[in-house]
């Protein structure tokens, strides 16, 4: 499926036939033209030839609550997404904003497999299709977006922040803007660009280590981007959108989950809009997860420190489908 193409092709149509075709692509969630009623059968048989609308993609695993599909792309690269059902009827889709991500995180799948390119907004949109597609003959809905999956949103700005629109849209998707979340390595100037935007999306920083000297280890960017500079632009944020800001911090065993790495977090992470997400980590090989009483300790120090925080299991982990650790193996 190329959607892009879907543009071009409509350049010499009414404007309002671009708003039928949302409502029929994004709406209906037809995967047959001959099923837009609404367009004449002349344009349906042109788009027919011009944009088909099969996914080329295969769920490659399936367990209780997620499902992990592999998208090929019209120059046959490779992308995955992550379906995860909720027990509220919430369904989350987990995306990908690149072939594979340029910021080589010590720790995480997409990392290790290099960078191949950037993501354009339809070839984002077409993951989320793709479960709206599945969902529909369950007749649910896709409630909630994260730019979570492979690659680095924010190195990806103009495409994601347009693919937003699109599922903004109420002639679209209809998801609420609140629904969406973007989550940073720490990416300052996409920080500072997306606080003007007047956006209600979420923010996400994964942060992953308390101080510089862990975090240039795991994370290359922190060369960059130091952890006192990410903070000064998320206050900056929090000052221009009053929006609470939620940092991610992955539990890797005898790396960054010490006691006193917990305390440093602590000094951290203690401010009224800052909350903190703890991750139990999804194997991938070279580290290991943190012991559940390890978390636990951890997070009771911060508890004491009045960190506002929540502990997330790792959705998928059975299927490597947790945060930043989606690659197309
Ligand atoms: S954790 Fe995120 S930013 Fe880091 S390598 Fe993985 S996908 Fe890229």
């Amino acid at each position: 499926m190329n959607i892009e193409i879907l543009e071009k092709s409509l350049t010499k149509e009414p404007k309002f036939r671009l708003t039928q075709i949302k409502k029929a692509l994004f709406q209906e969630l037809i995967d047959n033209w001959d099923d837009a009623k609404t367009l004449p059968k002349s344009l349906r048989e042109e788009l027919k030839k011009s944009c088909p609308l099969e996914i080329n993609a295969k769920i490659l695993n399936d367990s209780i609550g997620t499902r992990k599909a592999l998208i090929t792309l019209s120059d046959n690269t490779k992308i995955e997404a992550v379906l995860l059902s909720h027990i509220d009827n919430r369904n989350t889709i987990c995306v990908s904003s690149q072939v594979g991500c340029p910021m080589k995180c010590s720790f995480c799948a997409t990392g290790s497999m290099g960078f191949i390119r950037n993501l354009n907004k339809y070839e984002i949109i077409e993951q989320v299709l793709f479960f709206a597609r599945l969902l529909k003959e369950k007749n649910q809905k896709v409630t909630n977006i994260v730019y979570m999956g492979m690659g680095e949103p924010f190195l990806n700005y103009e495409n994601v922040i347009e693919s937003i629109k699109i599922l903004n849209d109420n002639n679209a998707f209809n998801i609420g803007a609140r629904k969406i979340s973007i989550s940073t390595c720490g990416v300052i100037e996409g920080i500072k660009k997306l606080s003007n935007e007047n956006m209600q999306i979420n923010l996400a920083i994964s942060l992953h280590a308390p101080n510089n000297i862990l975090r240039d280890k795991l994370m290359p960017i922190n060369k960059k981007h130091r952890i006192e500079d990410i903070l000064k632009a998320v206050d900056n944020y929090i000052e221009k959108t009053n929006r609470r800001v939620m940092f991610e911090y992955t539990m890797i065993k005898d790396t960054n989950d010490s006691l006193k790495n917990a305390q440093e977090l602590s000094l951290l992470m203690a401010k009224k809009l800052y909350m903190l997400n703890i991750i139990k980590y999804n194997e991938t090989g070279v580290f290991k997860s943190s012991s559940d009483k390890r978390i636990k300790d951890f997070m009771q120090i911060l508890h004491d420190n009045t960190v506002k925080l929540t502990l997330r299991h790792s959705f998928g982990s059975d299927i490597d489908a947790a945060c930043g650790q989606l690659a197309t193996k």
